[in-house]
């Protein structure tokens, strides 16, 4: 019953529509017939992110991994009803990337999608690409890059952290490593000692707001390590994991020694927050 109630929806929802596609270099773009504009303006977006992320990756040399048969495909659905049924994807969600499939999906009246959703899927896939899924990536990692590739934001997560540095109410480092955060819930409570305020008794925190300051702090280290010490070093780092290094070990191989450890790491990074 709910089986035949959920296909029907989908007849629903994509009667309307009649799929094309507009190929480019890297990316196909499928999307319903009405939004041909839009469609245009994506692929657009998406070749220019594609040379901007590779190059702040550094992983400029790689330019050629997803061309021809290889491109990824970008699914533009008609609404975020359509979009949400045919993905199996939260009434919330706006966007997602399928690592395996190389695809990137979203809807058309998305208003985030092009300086958000876009760069950001297409990060996680390119990071994705280069690390593979054998080595121990963490997920501050994963998430940091993908947010870092949203540009007009890193001004907004600088401002962010120097507020909650200032508060001293940042997630420790060892804290961010150990937190699975993609199945916490509102209802989760975190009771959270500060690495600024050692002493203290730990501040307390809903696990939505957990959730915010974590993906927060991910953008600011990965934008800490791309910042300070360059891409050639983060690519250095990233390959290490992908060959099957520790995360110790690929920061100890790749980085200066003030930041191969840890406490070094956190230290330094806190000190990149207040000064920027
Ligand atoms: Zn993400």
């Amino acid at each position: 019953m709910v089986a035949t109630l959920v296909q029907l929806c989908n007849v629903e929802a994509f009667a309307s529509c009649e799929w094309e596609e507009l190929k480019g270099t890297h990316f196909i773009v499928n999307f319903c017939k009405d939004d041909l504009s839009f469609a245009r303006e994506i692929l657009r977006e998406a070749e220019k992110n594609y040379s901007r992320i590779a190059h702040y990756l550094g992983y400029a040399r790689y330019s050629n991994f997803w061309t021809w048969e290889h491109r990824v495909k970008i699914y533009i659905y008609p609404d975020r009803r359509s979009f949400s049924q045919a993905r199996k994807r939260p009434q919330w969600s706006e966007g997602m990337a399928d690592y395996t499939k190389k695809e990137i999906a979203s809807y058309a009246q998305s208003k985030n999608f092009l300086e958000t959703i876009l760069p950001h899927e297409m990060a996680h896939l390119m990071f994705r690409d280069f690390v593979g899924f054998q080595g121990e990536v963490p997920l501050w990692l994963d998430e940091g890059v993908a947010q870092w590739a949203e540009a007009k934001r890193r001004q907004e997560v600088k401002a962010l952290m120097r507020v909650f540095v200032k508060r001293k109410t940042l997630i420790p480092l060892k804290r961010m490593m150990t937190s699975n955060v993609r199945n916490v819930t509102n209802r989760n409570i975190f009771r959270v000692y500060s690495s600024l305020r050692p002493e203290a008794a730990p501040f307390v925190m809903r696990g939505n707001n957990f959730v915010k300051l974590y993906y927060l702090q991910a953008a600011s280290l990965v934008g800490f390590l791309i910042e300070r010490f360059g891409t050639e070093r983060f690519t250095n780092f990233c390959r290490g994991l992908r060959d099957g290094k520790a995360l110790r070990e690929a920061l100890k191989s790749s980085y200066p020694q003030s930041v191969s450890t840890m406490e070094g790491l956190e230290a330094e990074w806190l000190q990149y927050i207040q000064q920027e």
